[in-house]
């Protein structure tokens, strides 16, 4: 393991609070979306900014115009919402390198914490990972986090809980291609996962208690992402099945979503009982069912048996789906047996 003992340069300044007035008196440029800054400014009535813009999704088309703009003000930037938001405003502050305070509408991803954002490109289809600044400060108002649907809170686990079946590929990968591989950053990454189960009716009831938990959570996944300089220990087969599913457009779910499914699924087919994991999962209430995702069982059974050719085209990681051949009935089996249905 190469611990990096500067804590500081990888974590944002983090309060958890309920007056985010506590924090600072400054004045910022708002980003925003619409629901999310209603909520915030009901809260702050007459909330002082020097400019307030929304936006509606995370695509170079509605940032660039933004980022004009800003680029000629003076002042820090506040971000105020979900991913979308936070993903853009990080990608502004980066380039215009103001400073960057974020209060996240919800706790549906890590992206209070990374220093890149995800943006669309609508003529490609594609979603670029840029080069983004880190928040210099996060301010979680739990009044606003314990409005959001706990749909959305819930669904930031799915990156924790990757980890179960990503840190099992990681060693996969090290006993078959002799990738290196770190015993203890697995075990950190394991024992996250179950630190979740004594917590799941507090995290499922949307509870404060719940609630910090979450944060605690992605912010240890990203403790342990930093120490391992990459994201090998919470991406895993997983995500390759997540990705296939976000790049064919498939479905209607959040992140954490397919990788929750993802994650009972990838733990049938590396050979391990799912009973466990299934319980989190629902005790957690995070939505896996392909139903509630919106995905048709003939999509999910087409896509799910060209896991290996997807990974083996692109040349992807080592996971269990290289050695684990996948046929449509071999699919249509797993997910019987993990749905229970
Ligand atoms: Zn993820």
């Amino acid at each position: 393991m190469n611990i990096d003992y500067k804590i500081h340069d990888i974590f944002p300044q983090i309060t958890v609070g309920r007056d985010f007035r506590e924090m600072t008196a400054e004045t910022f440029i708002i980003i925003s979306n619409e629901i999310v800054y209603g909520i915030f400014s009901k809260k702050y009535p007459g909330f002082p900014c020097r400019r307030l813009f929304y936006l509606n999704d995370n695509t170079f088309e509605e940032i660039e115009p933004l980022l004009a703009e800003i680029k000629t003000m003076d002042g820090p930037i506040l971000a105020i919402g979900g991913g979308a938001v936070i993903d853009a405003a990080k990608y502004i502050a980066h380039e215009t390198g103001k400073s960057l305070v974020v209060v996240p509408g919800a706790v549906t991803t890590d992206a209070f914490l990374t220093p890149v954002s995800v943006i669309k490109n609508t003529r490609t289809r594609v979603e670029e990972v840029c080069r983004a600044k880190k928040p210099d400060r996060v301010y979680f108002d739990m009044d606003i986090l314990e409005g959001a649907p706990v749909r959305y809170n819930v669904a930031g686990l799915g990156d924790v809980i990757s980890m179960y079946t990503a840190a099992y590929d990681w060693r996969l990968a090290h006993q078959k291609t002799g990738e290196p591989f770190d015993p203890l950053l697995a075990e950190m990454a394991m024992g996250l996962v179950k630190s979740l189960e004594p917590a799941a009716a507090e995290i499922a009831k949307n509870s404060p208690t719940g609630i910090k938990h979450i944060i605690d959570a992605l912010t240890a996944e990203f403790f342990i992402y930093n120490l391992a300089g990459g994201n090998r220990p919470e991406v895993g087969s997983e995500h390759l099945f997540a990705r296939l599913f976000e790049e064919n457009h498939i479905g209607n779910f959040l992140h954490g979503e397919i990788v929750a499914l993802g994650v009972l699924l990838m733990t049938y087919f590396q050979g391990r009982d799912f009973r466990w994991i299934r319980m989190l999962i629902g005790g957690l209430g995070i939505n896996y069912k392909p139903q509630t995702l919106g995905i048709p069982t003939a999509d999910l059974i087409r896509l799910t048996a060209s896991l290996n050719r997807y990974v083996q085209e692109r040349n992807l990681r080592y996971t269990v789906l290289n050695q684990c051949l996948l046929t449509e009935q071999d699919v249509k089996q797993g997910l019987r047996e993990v749905l229970g249905e």
